[in-house]
């Protein structure tokens, strides 16, 4: 575990209602009122609710039949998750450009580590604020920001005045600010974890601190020893960036299993693109390619295959992912719930030899850089490689 910081800094952005409000903002027409994204067939379920749709008692990860009896007037939008995944690069362009520690916890959030950087950028809640408005001025969405001494508070922080919230948890402010939530809130307190805590009353976090720390290893083991700290407010997790990751990866999982191999083809392709954009954009390059598929009843595989060198090349990541499904639609194509493709072997630094002859790498990388750069530029997807093999 890392070591303890005085004075640390982190902050927790978070999107409002991310799908929801880029569906408002690309469609004012949707503006004010309950809206649901998700898919309105039959086991559908909500990726998103509007704060007017919350009102009714509407949230996400609910099952849409549930969510339209709560709220019957609330309007159904079909998820785009391309238009979801290009605003989000949009937003950690930004908060990259105030700290390079940015680590990404999901599409919509992240934790930026400020610590040792206040002479440079200012107080912590000043970048905060400055973050909040440049997201508002350069995206039109709003953000709720976290700011605190660790992950774990910074996280809860953001959370306290959605939306537009902008909270700063100082350490004299933890009791008051912990011990009142639900243990659900713990890090690692999972829906099992949340059963038996409630069988031995506690429900609350404050009810924890009544419980010493051989108790709670004896009761969850090594997740008892974090309990004890989180809920005394105490976290020594680092911020850890996307250039120290060991891993880059963009996955999806469908409505429905897609039957046609073509089309989930083109989903991965999507998702190649995605990362590979991510690698340039920090300099980095993979080596390693691995699929996620998961279909039939919930089967999942991992395939993975090493290139011999690392790139940073749409075209040469697409080949390795794209042969890697094509072997395994191959072996017998089933109807696919979920793809995904993540970028392994992460290096950085200058590189070696080449993977292409170099008229064709040249031909590659301008291809890339042009792509790139109409993408920041219109921060559309109006260009896209053909799914072929190259
Ligand atoms: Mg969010």
């Amino acid at each position: 575990m890392a070591q303890r910081v005085e004075g640390r800094r982190v902050l927790h952005v978070d999107m409002d209602a991310f799908y929801a409000s880029v569906e408002m903002l690309d469609f004012p027409e949707l503006r004010g009122k309950p809206l649901l994204v998700g898919s309105d067939r039959p086991r559908g379920v909500v990726a998103a609710a509007s704060y007017e749709a919350r009102k009714f008692g509407c949230r996400s990860a609910q099952p849409m039949a549930v969510a339209k009896r709560h709220c019957p007037s609330a309007v159904v939008v079909f998820p785009r998750m391309a238009r979801y995944q290009e605003m989000s690069e949009r937003v950690f362009a930004i908060l990259e450009s105030f700290s390079p520690l940015v680590e990404p916890l999901s599409i919509d959030e992240a934790f930026l580590e400020l610590t040792g950087t206040e002479r440079l950028l200012g107080p912590a809640p000043e970048v905060a604020r400055a973050i909040k408005d440049r997201v508002r001025g350069e995206t039109g969405l709003t953000a709720s920001v976290g700011v605190a001494p660790n992950k774990f508070l910074a996280k809860i922080a953001s959370d306290l005045e959605k939306p537009d919230g902008l909270v700063v948890v100082e350490e004299g402010d933890v009791d008051r600010v912990l011990l009142p939530l639900p243990v659900e809130r713990l890090w690692g307190v999972g829906p099992k974890t949340a059963a038996r805590l409630h069988e031995m009353g506690f429900h609350r976090v404050g009810d924890l601190r009544a419980l010493d720390e051989a108790r709670l290893r004896e009761r969850f083991g090594e997740a008892g020893a974090h309990f004890f700290l989180l809920c005394r407010g105490r976290d020594e997790r680092p911020v850890v960036p996307v250039g120290e990751a060991k891993s880059l990866g963009s996955e999806n999982t469908f409505e429905e299993d897609v039957e046609d191999p073509a089309e989930v083809r083109a989903v991965l392709l999507e998702h190649v693109e995605t990362v590979a954009r991510r690698l340039r954009r920090h300099g980095l390059r993979a080596r390693g390619v691995s699929l996620k598929i998961r279909y039939g009843k919930f089967e999942t595989i991992t395939r993975a295959a090493t290139l011999p060198e690392g790139t940073d090349v749409t075209a040469a990541l697409w080949k390795c992912a794209a042969s890697i499904f094509d072997r395994w639609a191959g072996e017998g194509f089933r109807p696919v719930r979920l793809i995904g493709m993540t970028a392994g072997h992460i290096e950085t630094g200058p590189r070696q030899g080449s993977l292409f002859p170099d008229t064709e790498e040249r031909r590659q990388k301008r291809l890339d850089e042009a792509l790139d750069e109409i993408q920041a530029r219109f921060g559309t997807r109006t260009i896209h490689r053909g799914p072929g093999s190259d």
